[in-house]
């Protein structure tokens, strides 16, 4: 049995890694202030005594015994990173030197949740893990890509300076159950109006790409990551290469939820990116991963979940 902390374990994918993690027969510490997440997410873990959960802000230290630690907690939505972009910077820079230096004290493995984001909105396509992006210092944006930046350059940084046994993982957008209805992330929000027989708010016009990962297949990434050998450090690409206009998208949720909406178009939001996509290249080959939920398969599975909330 491992002894495993979670942090933003409350949250969409921190409540799915808190779940496998226990049903892989481990002793899981999660970790959450609640900003994004909510206790709903893990309620049924709660009966499990191989779980504990703690209401901590990771902007502050933090000390508890641990073998692993997977460092998820920041908001990953840009409507709630952008709320309060000084707090987005403070939760992945502090955030990441609070766990790096517990790592380091206590000799622990510690993983870093870090996103396709660094690419910005990236001029090579597919995504490799050598290019070195394409992101806005000053923009909307900036106060989690180059929030989630700083962290991966502290993670290899203890690495390299203090031997901290570390992963970096580059997650793609990841879509599944739990994702909280107001999130403002695309998966969710078309999925609560078509439900709801509201109009699908499509912005800009439509033609920019995203790649869409199904929950359980980041899980399975996340942990085959942390379990490569220490002189695997990442950064590794995580998602599913298949490429989807916004309008595809949409298209794709009234087909399977038989709404009527309609598509209407809203402006584009300052430097979203045009497109997105991951060589995975790299996972294929350490981790021995490839997704294995395709976008249909996946939003058949969300749409029943937000069927019984909303
Ligand atoms: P989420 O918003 O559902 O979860 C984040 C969790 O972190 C929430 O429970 C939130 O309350 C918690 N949190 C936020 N600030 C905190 C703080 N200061 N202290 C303690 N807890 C805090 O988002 P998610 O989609 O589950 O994302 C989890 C991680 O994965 C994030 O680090 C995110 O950047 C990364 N990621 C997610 C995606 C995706 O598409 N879901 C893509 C790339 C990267
Ligand atoms: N988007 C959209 N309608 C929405 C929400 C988002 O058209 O109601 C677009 C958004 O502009 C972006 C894409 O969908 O181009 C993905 O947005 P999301 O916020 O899910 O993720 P990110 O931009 O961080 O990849």
């Amino acid at each position: 049995m491992k002894r495993i902390l979670v942090t933003g374990g409350a949250g969409f994918v921190g409540s799915h890694l808190c779940e496998r993690l226990l049903n892989e027969g481990n002793d899981v510490i999660c970790m959450d202030n609640y900003f994004t997440g909510q206790k709903r997410n893990i309620l049924h873990l709660l009966d499990n005594p191989y779980f504990e959960l703690v209401r901590h802000d990771v902007t502050s230290p933090f000390f508890v015994e641990v073998d692993e630690i997977y460092n998820l907690a920041c908001p990953a939505s840009p409507v709630h990173y952008q709320y309060n972009p000084i707090k987005t910077v403070k939760t992945s820079v502090m955030g990441a030197i609070n766990m790096l230096g517990l790592a380091k004290r206590i000799k622990a493995k510690v993983l870093q949740a870090s996103t396709s984001e660094v690419y910005g909105d990236p001029e090579i396509h597919p995504q490799v893990e050598s290019y070195w992006g394409n992101v806005n210092p000053i923009g909307q944006r900036s106060c989690y890509d180059e929030g989630k930046r700083c962290a991966e350059t502290l993670f290899v940084n203890y690495h390299q300076q203090n031997n901290v046994r570390i992963k970096i993982i580059r997650i793609f957008n990841t879509y599944g159950p739990r994702m909280h209805p107001a999130d403002g992330r695309v998966v969710s929000n078309f999925i609560v109006q078509a439900l709801q027989g509201q109009d699908i708010t499509i912005y800009g016009n439509g033609m920019q790409t995203r790649s869409f990962q199904y929950v359980d297949d980041l899980i399975e990434g996340m942990i085959r990551l942390m379990n490569t050998g220490d002189d695997f450090t990442g950064p590794v690409n995580v998602g599913n290469p298949g490429e989807f206009t916004m309008i595809e998208l949409a298209e794709k949720v009234i087909k399977l939820t038989g709404a009527k909406s309609n598509l209407i178009f809203k402006p584009l939001p300052a430097d979203d990116p045009m497109q997105r996509k991951p060589d995975i290249t790299l996972a294929k080959k350490v981790l021995n991963w490839e997704p294995k939920v395709n976008l249909d398969e996946g939003l058949v599975r969300t749409i029943e979940y937000f069927k019984t909330i909303v």
